[in-house]
């Protein structure tokens, strides 16, 4: 890798364009691309196009380059935007952090790694013992998550389907101490349905491909995933053997073991994701003739023995859970209930997710209590500096859009305002602390799209959250129409009710808003179901009783008694707009850093880059304004010494060396010669510069001598 970028490489910062158009941005995005150079500045936020190919750009050799270099010495790269988060971190002992956003396969999970990777290599220098299991921890904590939340789609091969917010805590060494993982709204649909060519997450290929036989005997599991009603969904078997289950499994394992995952606790993770299987191959049958004992009944009872067995938990119990339901009649009277096959079906595909969303929770906390800081910094009060690193679903339209979708377009509509209000707050900082005057920038306030979701009483979750806790039968459809009634004059809300023409949207179907980044069209259909997320108090009180010490703490509210579950618990759309308030308040308290991911095409091959895809990503992760908003003020600001260092040699006053009293003063002179003097503004330390000619220019007189 060259340390420097000859012009036939593009602009290495978009900022530098003559015009901020998207032909502009498009050609030089393209050019570099087409030179390997897939990462391109604007100011600080780092644009990084996915190669879909092993490029020499990684490793110690290269993050050596970067270590301990400011972000304009080197060319665009991910480790120089590590390496600005942890001087930040370190030098001013600034909480930072690193926000990687982007559609499906964009290269965000694939960008947190190689961060990851950079900060495990620039730290400990002098092999700490605890500082080294730390970096262990969170390297291969990595491995494990994806093993539990990850899935092939027809996107991306290993596609993340949970929003993951990582801190690393340092010490005042600057050594990470400790970590705290959250993770947002898995997505456990997965488990029970899969697209056709998608898979269910990984682990549970892992451990049908992976296990040797006698555990798998054990677990009463066949290796052809093809048995099994959840992981044959979407996929063939040529699908499946693609991917070296065994060796994966291997590494989760080992990662396992490294974390601090007892022998036991891995094991009951496996009898989990068997009865989970198990569980998923259940049907019902209705028996007319057999009225007073109960009208349903299982086809293979043999799979509730399994059930049963795997989760140690009495067979009569599971199987009264799954054909029936408890529930209090007034006071502390309890009935049972018989479940119509539908009603049992329903239950046990609620049971099915529930249980993978406790256990894939569960491995988080897990791999949180090993990451607890031990050893608190005393000289921040025992608070240690942070590096947050966020790799978050992206903006996502598909041909039908649900609940979802719905969420994660939510998450990022809050992100583009935390996105645009810091900018320009770090920009308006920057020129206050250099003290220049700040003009203001006119900008796109997408305010009132997060209000429409959010907004209490009227907004949509709230409109949501009222249709669920309605007694009686309430469909999706009353949902719409109460949607209709509110904001039938809100300028980013429409439906077919309301725009009786617009034939892409169905009556009493759809919704659509009008998000920053493209119009997206929501079908109501399955939203109070997601959005209730009931699961029978029944389940819960078997699991939480069950004798597997690993499974039962992860069923710690099945402790209550069915009288006693009077409070509603919260809908699965609060408690994701409760996590979303928080993690965008966590961030705003933090210095930001920003990676924004394109995906070069949809066919995830190397070299080819979809111009009309990759402007629509430009357009909607806000890219073009992003660059006008860094002009608006000055394209580009340079410390006086570094400004010399590139320049002094296009001025006779300033070469070799200046004898001007200050860099400042050398720096007047030199833009004096070249007359350039009016195009700029001098901070207390750095050059301002307003247009990006300037810079041309005086690249042009330095490349000339
Ligand atoms: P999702 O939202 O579905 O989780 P993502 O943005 O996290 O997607 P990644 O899983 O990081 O996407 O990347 C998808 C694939 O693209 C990777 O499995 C890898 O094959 C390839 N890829 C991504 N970044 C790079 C890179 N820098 N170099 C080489 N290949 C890459
Ligand atoms: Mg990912």
């Amino acid at each position: 890798m060259e340390d420097d970028e000859g012009p036939e490489c593009g602009k290495p910062d978009f900022v530098l364009l003559d015009q901020v158009t998207m032909e502009d941005f498009m050609e030089n995005l393209k050019l570099r691309f087409e030179k390997g150079r897939i990462y391109t500045y604007i100011g600080e936020v780092l644009v990084s196009v996915n190669p879909y190919q092993e490029l020499p750009l990684y490793g110690p050799e290269a993050i050596a380059r970067y270590q301990g270099r400011e972000l304009y010495e080197r060319p665009p790269h991910l480790y120089a935007v590590a390496n600005a988060a942890y001087r930040a971190m370190k030098r001013r002992s600034r909480d930072t952090c690193i926000v990687i956003s982007g559609e499906s396969g964009a290269g965000k999970t694939e960008a947190s790694k190689h961060i990851m990777q950079y900060i495990a290599a620039v730290t400990n220098p002098s092999q700490r013992a605890e500082v080294e299991r730390v970096k262990d921890v969170l390297l291969k904590s990595t491995c494990v998550l994806e093993a539990f939340g990850n899935a092939r789609t027809n996107r991306n091969h290993n596609s993340s389907r949970f929003g993951k917010y990582m801190d690393i805590n340092f010490d005042f060494k600057g050594d990470p101490v400790g970590g705290h993982i959250h993770s947002y709204l898995l997505e456990k649909s997965r488990v029970l349905k899969q697209h056709v060519g998608e898979r269910n997450f990984h682990a549970f290929y892992q451990v049908l491909r992976g296990c040797e036989d006698e555990e798998l005997q054990e677990l009463h599991l066949q290796r052809n995933p093809a048995v099994y009603n959840f992981t044959r969904q979407g996929a063939g078997l040529n699908v499946v053997l693609d991917i070296d289950e065994k060796s994966h499994h291997q590494a989760v394992t080992e990662a396992m073991r490294v974390i601090g995952f007892s022998p036991e606790e891995v094991a009951s993770v496996h009898r989990i994701l068997a009865a989970i299987l198990h569980l998923g191959n259940i049907e019902f049958v209705e028996l007319e003739s057999n009225l007073e004992q109960g009208r349903l009944a299982v086809t293979e009872e043999v799979l509730v023995d399994h059930v049963a067995e795997l989760t140690a938990t009495p067979r009569e119990l599971v199987l009264r859970c799954l054909l029936a339901r408890t529930v209090a009649s007034g006071g502390r009277e309890v009935i049972e209930k018989g479940h119509t096959a539908a009603e049992a079906s329903y239950a046990r595909d609620a049971c099915a997710k529930a249980v993978y969303q406790r256990l894939f929770e569960w491995v988080v906390d897990r791999i949180n209590h090993v990451m607890e800081p031990r050893d608190r910094d005393p000289r921040r009060d025992g608070k240690d500096t942070v590096i947050g690193v966020l790799d978050i679903y992206g903006f996502e339209v598909f041909p039908v859009n649900s609940f979802e979708q719905f969420c994660i377009n939510y998450c990022n509509e809050k992100l583009q305002q935390l996105f645009i209000q810091l900018i320009l707050k770090q920009e308006q900082e920057e020129y206050e602390r250099e003290g220049i005057a700040w003009q203001t920038v006119e900008y796109f306030n997408n305010a009132t799209i997060v209000d429409l979701v959010e907004r209490p009483h009227r907004g949509i979750l709230a409109v949501l959250d009222e249709a669920c806790s309605t007694a009686g039968p309430i469909t999706d459809r009353i949902f719409l129409q109460t949607l209709d009634t509110h904001h039938r004059h809100h300028p980013h809300y429409t439906s077919r009710q309301l725009c009786p023409t617009d034939k892409t949207m169905e009556f009493g179907r759809d919704f659509r808003i009008k998000h920053y980044a493209g119009d997206v069209t929501y079908s109501v259909e399955g939203f109070i179901d997601k959005n209730r997320d009931f699961l029978f108090q029944d389940f819960k009180r078997l699991l939480y009783n069950s004798k597997d010490p690993t499974l039962r703490a992860m069923w710690p509210d099945g402790q209550q008694d069915i009288t006693e579950v009077t409070k509603r618990p919260l809908t699965a759309g609060t408690l994701f707009k409760n996590s979303m308030v928080a993690l965008v308040e966590n961030l705003a308290s933090k210095e930001p850093f920003y990676v924004r991911c394109i995906k070069p095409n949809e066919d995830k091959v190397a070299g080819k880059l979809d111009e009309g895809h990759c402007r629509h990503q430009v357009a909607y992760l806000g890219l073009l304004e992003n660059v006008r908003v860094r002009r608006a003020g000055f394209a580009s600001r340079q410390p006086y010494p570094r400004f010399l260092l590139r320049y002094k040699m296009t001025c006779e006053y300033t070469w070799p060396n200046h004898l001007l009293g200050s860099d400042k003063a050398a720096v007047g002179a030199l833009l004096e010669q070249h007359g350039l003097q009016g195009d700029v503004a001098f901070g207390h330390s750095k050059l301002f510069i307003r247009s990006p000619r300037t810079l041309v220019t005086l690249e042009q007189s330095r490349a000339c001598l």
